[in-house]
């Protein structure tokens, strides 16, 4: 068999990307994926029956509508369907109408009644540079932004939400919710400002390119991104675990779509000392846990206005938000753990039956946490949505522990491959100044422990590429990622 100029060790969409990229610039590339199916966190299968589809891990594409990567892959023109609902998401409240993101900006300030003016003051910047915004937040975070106005709401912003200062800014408790609800998508104590930064960059793509879900499931994506690899020349194995670095050592480069702890298993003792100690010391954080349900009616919210968000969150109010998180961040148990939930049919008539219809939910848990989600979460839902658990025709639970099984990169259930600390967020997975390259001869990371972090954006991999690109084939300009 001929040797590949590069092989990717990993599936998801950052390997994918990755993948993509060096092909269009003319490389042969390869794929290994240890899954039968490829895609790592974007996987759609039947679960219960064979008329109704599951997403496996995201659901819910905010990034992917947003990032320079798929902004320029083009998604759309390849046949992926983008479902955008009005309301991007939405966060019941124990007694209080539900607090609501549309994507319209002025209808939500509407909806905040005496908030709203704030909201609003808060969102017009961000929403005004969002493509620039997103840029930057989205960046390797080693370069200065190539639009620095973008930058400018940031600071004032991030300090003040992303400590207790934030308590202070609104009157009402939806607003403070809504925020809480985004933030709490770093899975780790709240307030921080790493919080702060997702909340105001997913908060703001409410009001912009929305909180789209993939017509037909998430691995649609995938199928794209295949698509054009094989077009390309690319080539992948599925079932085909890496277990030694030395497998792929005919490539000129190789690519790890791993988080840290992969990386030692199949490269540890090659690595100098420092570096694996680094990836030794690498944090990883609280955990998810997943319960797909299928149901037979429309989630029975008590406030109506939940209903047709592509997103809910659960978790009251945000210092109720802000406790859980902390505590579940410090390895305790909750009783009533922050879920999040999305009825996939009610935006894509494909996915199930009127009476036969999937909910996508995962909540937050401890780090390796062994327990069975799905009491929990039904009971979380039953909270706002009285009469849920009559509706259900079947459940499974995926614990923390178990999602590690699934896909080696959630260690310990942690879906983000590594807590998003300040620190962590800007050096991860080790502090060098290229965070993709490894000391090892052509060896990159490209997974999201690496700079922008977690998501289906696809930028880990682009950013790990363009550097594959320049140090091993003299390549300084990536290609162009449209379809031709
Ligand atoms: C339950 C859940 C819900 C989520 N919801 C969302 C959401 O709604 N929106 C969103 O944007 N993000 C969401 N995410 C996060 C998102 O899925 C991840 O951030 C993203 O998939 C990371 O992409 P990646 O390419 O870095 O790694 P992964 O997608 O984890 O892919 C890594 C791949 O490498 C493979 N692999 C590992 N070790 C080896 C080896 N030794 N040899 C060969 N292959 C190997 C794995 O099998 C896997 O396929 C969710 C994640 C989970 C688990």
């Amino acid at each position: 068999m001929p040797t590949p100029d590069v092989s990717v060790v990993g599936s998801g969409p950052n390997g994918l990307a990755a993948a993509v990229t060096l092909a269009r610039a003319g490389l042969d590339v390869e794929v290994h994926e240890a899954a039968d199916t490829p895609g790592g966190g974007l996987r759609t299968t039947t679960l219960f029956d064979s008329d109704t589809i599951h997403d496996l891990c995201s659901a819910v594409h905010p990034m992917a509508a947003a990032s320079r990567f798929f902004r320029e892959f083009d998604l759309s023109t390849r046949g992926v369907h983008l479902r955008t609902p009005d309301t991007s998401y939405a966060h019941p409240l124990d007694n209080a109408p539900t607090a609501v993101a549309y994507r319209d900006l002025d209808r939500t300030c509407d909806r905040l009644g005496p908030d709203g003016a704030h909201w609003r003051s808060l969102m017009t910047p961000l929403v005004r540079h969002s493509g620039d915004l997103c840029d930057l937040l989205l960046a390797d975070q080693r370069h200065l932004p190539a639009a620095p106005r973008a930058a400018l709401p940031l600071p004032t912003r991030v300090l003040t939400h992303g400590t207790r200062l934030g308590r202070h800014a609104f009157r009402d408790p939806a607003a403070p919710a809504l925020l809480a609800g985004v933030a709490a998508h770093t899975v780790g104590r709240l307030p921080s400002l790493t919080g702060a930064a997702v909340a105001l960059l997913l908060g703001h793509l409410a009001h912009t390119t929305g909180w789209p879900l993939v017509e037909g499931g998430s691995a649609r994506i995938t199928d794209a991104l295949l698509d054009d690899l094989r077009a390309h020349g690319g080539t992948l194995h599925t079932g085909s675990r890496v277990t030694d670095l030395r497998q792929l050592a005919a490539s000129r480069a190789v690519l790890l779509d791993l988080a840290p702890a992969g990386v030692l298993d199949i490269a540890g003792p090659s690595l100098p000392a420092g570096y694996r100690r680094s990836l030794e010391r690498f944090r990883y954080g609280a955990a998810a846990a997943k319960v797909d349900f299928l149901v037979s009616d429309p989630v029975p919210w008590s406030d109506p206005d939940t209903r047709g968000a592509g997103t809910v969150h659960l978790g009251g109010d945000q210092h109720e938000v802000w406790d859980i998180e902390t505590m579940t961040a410090r390895g305790r148990h909750v009783a009533r753990p922050f879920t999040l939930l999305s009825e996939p049919l009610t935006i894509d008539p494909t996915r199930g039956r009127p009476d036969r219809r999937p909910v996508w939910s995962y909540c937050h848990v401890p780090h390796g946490d062994t327990r069975d989600p799905v009491d929990r979460v039904r009971r979380q839902i039953e909270r706002f949505a009285p009469g849920f658990s009559d509706t259900i025709i079947a459940a499974r639970g995926v614990p923390a522990a178990a999602l590690a099984a699934y896909n080696p990169n959630y260690v310990g259930g942690d879906i983000g491959a590594g807590a998003m600390t300040p620190w962590q967020a800007i050096f991860r997975p080790a502090p060098r100044w290229d965070p993709y390259r490894t000391p090892l001869s052509g060896v990159y990371l490209c997974s999201s422990a690496t700079p922008p972090g977690p998501g289906v954006h696809g930028m880990c991999g682009y950013h790990a590429a363009s550097r594959v690109l320049r140090h091993e084939f003299g390549i300084d300009q990536p290609p162009a990622l449209g379809p031709n």
